[in-house]
């Protein structure tokens, strides 16, 4: 009776022994990756330990397990479909779109078009810079806080010229775009940021007037001369879309599209991204960032800008844009699962998605995705021709 199975397990000798202790990962389109079962010296590009990532493996199981009582018939790990599986990552859409608006009616009051630091040059050398790693919520908190009359004074008394917040991430994105608050990049850039010696504090979600009292105490003790920081590099964001403009700007073809950058690149991505984004206004495309990183654009007809700024990497983003077509999405790399679940979700909603980076799968499904308007290309200077080729 259990003949087949025997014989399969014969197969699958010898064993792939890290397997066993939890430390292949597959999680993200930096890997796959292992450690070494003997020699755990070795590292990962995430930074994560050994323990970590058996711990990470174990929770998947575990959210899956979980999952299944929100599910309908079947478990979703055996259900060998990939189109049931991109009809359910499309359940990520209606949260999204909630949390969206949420942040929105919360975030927007304040919200206008100003010129905001990209990039480690964020950082201020002569001010107290505090890296706030938290929900969008939180960082609005923290933003308030580092208003505070008696917070100010003591960091103009510590020699500083005030309290710089910086942003990092994610939900740093989204407050970039509705508070104008520096973005220094995504999580991958925070050693980099540390080892310019100049973050005095990094928030992450605790009491917001004992971070920054941390702050101010660690900006007196900074070394003279350790500082070293890239040129500012600013970029627009906070703009409104005009969604009325813009949808009488694709009925009369005065603009041929839109497309919308999902997350930033992945350092694995070899897309050069700011040649598609400059071949793209060539050819009349508004171009929406969604994410911790931005890029250069130039004057456009409908907006004040054709590559604008719009905050997180949410679908709820897209969907709240107002638009009556669909823009192409491009995702040059998916660090997490929600990023591919809400690619994969996209894709299920008809939105054409072109990805930079490939994800864990056979040839045959990847052919299936093809079908479904999901496409994996690896080669930059294709992307344009998917995206013209409608
Ligand atoms: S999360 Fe990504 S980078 Fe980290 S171990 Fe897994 S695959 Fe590698």
């Amino acid at each position: 009776m259990y003949d087949k199975i025997k014989n399969s397990l014969n197969d699958q000798t010898p064993r792939q022994e890290e397997a066993t202790y939890g430390l292949l990962c597959d999680s993200c389109d930096m890997g796959p990756c292992k450690f070494n079962i003997s020699d755990r010296s070795n590292s990962v590009p995430c930074g994560i330990t050994p323990d970590e990532m058996a711990l990470k493996n174990l929770a998947e199981k575990i959210i899956e397990g979980l999952g299944e009582y929100k599910s309908s018939t079947r478990h979703l790990t055996t259900t060998y479909s990939i189109s049931t599986l991109i009809e359910k990552a499309a359940n990520i859409i209606p949260p999204s779109i909630s949390y969206t608006s949420k942040m929105e009616s919360l975030l927007s009051k304040n919200r206008e078009t100003k010129k905001v630091p990209f990039g480690l040059g964020g950082l201020r050398e002569d001010a107290i810079n505090v890296c706030a790693i938290a929900t969008p919520q939180r960082i609005y908190d923290l933003v308030i806080a580092a208003k505070n009359s008696g917070l100010c004074k003591k960091a103009l008394e510590a020699g500083s010229t005030g309290i710089n917040i910086v942003s990092l991430g994610y939900p740093g994105a989204e407050v970039t775009y509705q508070l104008g608050v520096p973005c220094i990049g995504n999580y991958l850039v925070l050693d980099d940021a540390l080892q310019t010696g100049c973050i005095d504090s990094i928030f992450s979600g605790g009491n917001t007037t004992e971070s920054i009292l941390a702050a101010i105490k660690s900006f007196e003790g900074r070394k003279d001369n350790i500082v070293q920081l890239p040129k500012e590099t600013l970029h627009k964001t906070g703009m409104n879309i005009e969604s009325a403009a813009i949808n009488e700007a694709y009925k009369t073809g005065s603009i041929q599209g839109a497309v919308v950058i999902f997350g930033a690149s992945s350092p694995t991505c070899t897309w050069d991204m700011q040649s598609i984004v400059d071949d793209l206004t060539a050819k009349d495309f508004l171009v929406f960032v969604t994410g911790a990183h931005m890029y250069k654009g130039n004057k456009n007809i409908v907006m004040d800008s054709s590559v604008l700024h719009i905050g997180f990497c949410e679908v709820g983003k897209i969907y709240n844009m107002g638009l009556n077509f669909k823009p192409t999405i491009l995702v040059p790399g998916w660090k997490n699962a929600k990023i591919l679940t809400s690619s994969l979700a996209m894709a299920h909603e008809n939105y054409r998605v072109i990805m930079g980076l490939d994800i864990p799968v056979t040839r045959t499904i990847k052919k299936e995705l093809a079908s479904n308007g999901f496409i994996v290309e690896k080669d930059g200077g294709m992307v344009m021709r998917h995206i013209l080729n409608k």
